[in-house]
């Protein structure tokens, strides 16, 4: 992480107001890697210098993103008292204050972001930002061209207005068939009452991407790993 002013460092975790922190590090109440520190300029590296204040270290808390696969079984909650939860999967500190960015039901896998940045979810799900989420999905009955013009026009499933145009693409049309549908919205079920409404059944969902973030298809179900610099910068 890039170093940043002392003051800024300081006032960013809640230790006082801009002046309220000159005034500590001139009484000499503060310390960088053991030294008193003299001015607020002072630059520090989040991480790297250790910051005291009246003797107690005061580390600079970083938001955390970590792409899951999710595995069918765990539901997508902080807690549940039946079901093992996502966050039952990561094994990281400061795993209290993290909180899936939306929900997939228990029967459906793939990618789920992990994070403690409540701004960044709430921009990720908020309806009117109609943020794109592709899904792969097992059909079962013959999935065909009406089915897709249907999707592409809008579906009644239910809701106060039909579904926004949705993208399906087929893999495979059987008696079991494979597809991709990219949707717009997050409605509870959408996918699985999308097919429910053109007569037929999801048997298997799958979410492969989210907005600009696409699951590693190296992690096994159940595992997960940290959002690259990269990955990050693009969600933003
Ligand atoms: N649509 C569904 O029906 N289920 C999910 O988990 C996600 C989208």
């Amino acid at each position: 992480m890039k170093s940043l002013r002392l003051d800024k460092y300081l006032a960013d975790m809640g230790i006082g107001t801009r002046s309220e922190i000159k005034e500590k590090i001139k009484k000499g109440l503060v310390t960088v890697n053991g030294e008193t520190a003299g001015r607020p300029e002072v630059r520090v590296t989040p991480g790297e210098d250790q910051v005291t204040v009246n003797g107690v270290v005061v580390s600079y808390a970083t938001f955390s993103y970590y792409m899951l696969n999710k595995p069918a079984g765990c539901v997508s909650a902080t807690e549940d008292l039946r079901h093992e939860t996502v966050l039952d999967l990561i094994d990281e500190p400061g795993k209290k204050d993290l909180f899936p960015v939306g929900r997939l039901d228990i029967d459906t896998e793939g990618l789920l972001l992990i994070t403690n940045d409540g701004e960044l979810a709430h921009r990720l799900l908020a309806p009117k930002k109609h943020v794109a989420k592709t899904y792969f999905a097992r059909i079962r009955g013959c999935v065909d061209e009406t089915d897709a013009a249907k999707m592409n026009e809008g579906l009644d499933i239910g809701e106060k207005r039909p579904t926004l145009p949705a993208e399906l693409v087929i893999l495979k049309a059987g008696d079991i068939s494979e597809i991709m549908l990219t949707i717009t919205e997050g409605k509870f079920h959408q996918v699985k009452r999308m097919f429910e409404t053109v007569g037929k059944e999801v048997l298997y969902l799958k979410r492969l991407s989210m907005g600009t973030l696409t699951l590693d298809e190296t992690l096994e179900s159940g595992q997960y790993r940290p959002l690259t610099e990269k990955e990050i910068e693009d969600l933003k």
